[in-house]
């Protein structure tokens, strides 16, 4: 068994704002499958800390960047953590990175250094009888980990950098190095230095000994200009210790034969019961009968999402039959270009807000498409509901999309392996393109049927994301397996 440390700001199904909490509460179980032992140190956020009433305190500390705190071992949700905590830090309300206004807490970089510094120290032999090979960072948030490690004194421990998103980096200014507990030479090109100041993402992309990303096109991607957000020249330098590593999703949680949320269940041999589904779906978002294909959102709306791009096209969309539901929350003046688009066109077009588990279920379930229009996509899981779930996904090539899209050019066509639609690039006019011809292969309604069943039958689980992980933690502690000559 390899003994692995995943850190993690965030983890399914206790706290999440994002795919890391998916990524984070599915892979320890899927690992457990490939050898690997996973425990996850996470913050003890009090929707974490609620549920360690049968813990064990396993370390304490008096002076943790100023505060008290004790790490507390358990097993909760089928996971094993480690707990930090520390309730000057972490036992506050709101997200785990704001306050209840939305704004960033002030003393973030305290209390993600905290974390890391911790881990670093359990990979330090801290509690007694628990040595992990490999700490696995996720994110900015972890990202000094490696920093930890590399100016540390072990000599034989072992870091992994994922990357979930370029766009976060957490960077702060100088003045905050004095107190990080790192040498001074690690204020250096070589450390956690950044344009003048602290970078965390930099950092762990730094100095971790192996860097991954959640999609092979996003591990690309990152290594340009365009899309590395300023890290694209460091990446370039160590790129043969860079990978990407495609994310799985959750098939029990997300399983058409199963749901709860939906209004009829299915599977590929009763794809016809997705009509109750999408009945219910119309009445949710106000929509009338109609007989062209119904287009859904489920999305943060935001420019990352390209949801401009969406609206810009709503009247192409719903011109000769088209409907378009969408659920989501985020930027206000995007929020209005697609309400203004509801009110445009009554009964085409609904819009609800907010976040709402249950609904997007039923969304998979009941349209015929999902739109999936971004600028930039890591991984990306709703293209990966929707092929399970028999909605064929239009999606940007970019990034995850790319990776698990299979666009309905005339070779897959012919070749029958098409899953969806790709576009490219990014523009207004490229998504109009390809919504008339989604609409072309709607009418189609045999082809239509067996491009949602090819979708349906998708391998989209951990497993081989697992074993990938699995084989890059075996070649760094220099142990052979099946997967090690793959890397
Ligand atoms: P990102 O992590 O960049 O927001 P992903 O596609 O990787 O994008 O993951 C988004 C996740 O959040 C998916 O599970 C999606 O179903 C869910 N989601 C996004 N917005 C909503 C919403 N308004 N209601 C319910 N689920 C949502």
């Amino acid at each position: 068994m390899i003994e692995v440390l995943s850190v993690a700001s965030e983890i399914y199904p206790l706290i999440k704002t994002g795919g890391l909490a998916d990524v984070a509460g599915a892979l320890p179980a899927a690992l457990g499958e490939c050898g690997v032992k996973m425990r996850t140190l996470v913050p003890g956020y009090p929707a974490i800390t609620a549920q360690m009433s049968g813990g064990r305190d396993v370390a304490h500390f008096r002076d943790l960047f100023g505060a008290k705190g004790r790490l507390v071992a358990g097993r909760v949700s089928g996971l094993d953590l480690i707990v930090l905590d520390v309730p000057a830090l972490y036992d506050r309300p709101g997200n785990p990175y704001t306050g209840p206004e939305g704004w960033d807490w002030p003393d973030n970089w305290r209390r993600f250094a905290a974390l890391s510094w911790v881990a670093s120290e359990l990979g330090l032999g801290l509690v007694e009888g628990y040595r992990p090979q490999v700490i696995h960072a996720h994110d900015w948030q972890a990202g000094l980990v490696p920093a930890y490690v590399k100016f540390g004194p072990s000599q034989t421990l072992k870091t992994v950098m994922t990357v979930h998103n370029m766009a976060f980096q957490g960077t702060f200014g100088a003045d905050i190095f004095g107190e990080l507990r790192l040498p001074s030479h690690a204020f250096s090109v070589h450390g956690v230095e950044y344009y003048g100041g602290v970078g965390y993402l930099k950092a762990g992309v730094e100095c971790a000994d192996f860097v991954t990303t959640v999609s092979p096109s996003y591990a690309a991607e990152i290594r340009t200009p365009a899309f590395g957000m300023g890290l694209d020249g460091l990446l370039n330098n160590r790129s043969d210790t860079v990978f990407g590593v495609l994310n799985g999703i959750d098939t029990d949680a997300w399983n058409p034969a199963t749901d709860t949320a939906l209004a009829q269940t299915f599977s590929t041999s009763t794809i016809q019961n997705r009509r109750g589904n999408k009945q219910a779906l119309r009445e949710a978002f106000g929509l009338d009968d109609s007989r062209g294909p119904l287009f859904a959102v489920v999305s943060r709306l935001t420019w990352q999402k390209g949801i401009d791009l969406l609206a810009a096209n709503i009247d192409m969309l719903v011109a000769d039959g088209g409907q378009l539901a969408v659920l989501g929350s985020g930027e206000a003046e995007l929020e209005n270009a697609i309400r203004n688009g509801a009110q445009r066109h009554p009964g085409k077009v609904g819009l609800v807000t907010g976040y709402n588990e249950g609904l997007s279920h039923l969304i998979q379930g009941g349209a015929d498409v999902m739109v999936v229009p971004s600028r930039f996509e890591p991984c990306g899981l709703t293209q990966m509901y929707a092929l399970r779930y028999g909605c064929i996904p239009l999606v940007s090539r970019v990034g995850g999309l790319n990776d698990t899209v299979i666009d309905a050019n005339v070779a897959a066509v012919q070749a029958e392996v098409a899953t969806g639609v790709q576009f490219a690039p990014p523009t207004e006019a490229a998504l109009a393109d390809a919504i008339r011809r989604t609409k072309a292969l709607y009418a189609d309604e045999k082809s239509w049927k067996k491009m949602q069943r090819r979708g349906m039958k998708s391998d989209l689980s951990w497993q081989l994301s697992a074993r990938r992980y699995a084989g890059l933690y075996a070649s760094l502690i220099g142990l052979e397996t099946d997967d090690s000559e793959d890397d």
